[in-house]
């Protein structure tokens, strides 16, 4: 096509979904937002401004990635649902989501939020949806090629971010941890280092064979791995090996390096602390962030003596 061309068929295209009328697109914090006849309350706004920006703040002070000072994170929201799934089949050639989505090539997080009811005014799905898909976008910018376990592990995880009121944590996901007590009694159904060294494809087929525990054990051994320094320094290593050698990495092999008594440990520790895991945790960065204020709060109160 000529380029001419290009544009009017872009334009024809686009017509139905990015019309002037009920589109929006605007830069706030680390997001730029796209919104398709859909009004963002600055509440929710503000709260997925904040929640991505932690999970960037967790690459980089626990994990110890970098990012480009202009690193932004394009978040696409639609309230209609049939412009959702025409959009979502126009990027990736069909449906694979009714809630969201993220495009690696777009670096788009793409979510739908049908018409907000008294109940969803904070939305709390769909923002808990852009979390997971951003980790996914955040992630494959710092690991391009990272094993499922871990991948869809970390989005869970970051899926759990409260970001609303007082109590801004990370949440343990009641289902999923009723999974594990019951497997920790009855048994897993894979054996942990078959788990860990699943390929992409194995994982996938055991995710279309198990998909609760496909997601469950990766999403435990990260929230896990998430609640102490020692065992966020494995994670680490996991994340960095992943960067150097991709989904082929042997996980076993960095856990037995870098964790004293290795993996048989580690499994050990897991399996102990899933019974009596706490109900949520604060986030490191937000751990941080409220340690400041403290430190800050002594200059900014007036003194009252
Ligand atoms: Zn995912």
């Amino acid at each position: 096509m000529k380029p001419k061309a290009v544009i009017v068929w872009l334009l024809f295209s686009l017509g139905g979904i990015a019309g002037a009328a009920n589109s929006n697109s605007y830069e706030s914090g680390i997001c730029i937002f796209a919104l398709h006849n859909y009004k963002l309350a600055p509440h929710v706004e503000r709260a997925i401004v904040f929640g991505v920006s932690r999970i960037l703040d967790t690459y980089k002070d626990t994990f110890g990635f970098s990012f480009p000072d202009n690193f932004k994170m394009k978040v696409v929201i639609f309230g209609d649902e049939d412009d959702f799934l025409k959009y979502q089949k126009k990027q990736l050639g069909l449906v694979i989501s009714e809630t969201g989505y993220c495009s690696g090539r777009h670096l788009e997080t793409v979510v739908l939020q049908r018409k907000n009811t008294k109940k969803t005014e904070d939305a709390k799905e769909m923002v808990a949806v852009v979390f997971h898909e951003a980790n996914h976008l955040i992630l494959m910018h710092c690991v391009p090629r990272c094993p499922m376990w871990a991948n869809e592990g970390l989005s869970e995880y970051f899926e759990g971010l409260n970001v609303f009121g007082e109590n801004r944590r990370v949440y343990l996901e009641e289902s999923r941890s009723k999974w594990c007590k019951y497997w920790v009694k009855k048994g897993f159904p894979i054996e942990l280092d078959k788990y860990l060294s699943l390929s992409y494809d194995d994982w996938m087929k055991f995710r279309n064979k198990d998909g609760n525990a496909a997601y469950t054990i990766g999403y435990s051994l990260v929230y896990f791995m998430m609640s102490r320094s020692d065992t966020e320094g494995i994670l680490k290593e996991l994340l960095w090996g992943f960067k150097r050698t991709g989904d082929d990495t042997d996980s076993i092999k960095i856990i037995n390096e870098h964790y004293p008594g290795g993996l048989e440990k580690l499994e050990r520790n897991w399996r102990e602390w899933i019974p009596k895991a706490r109900s949520y945790r604060p986030l490191r960065a937000l751990r941080e962030e409220a340690e400041k204020a403290k430190e800050d709060s002594p200059v900014e109160e007036p003194n009252e003596n």
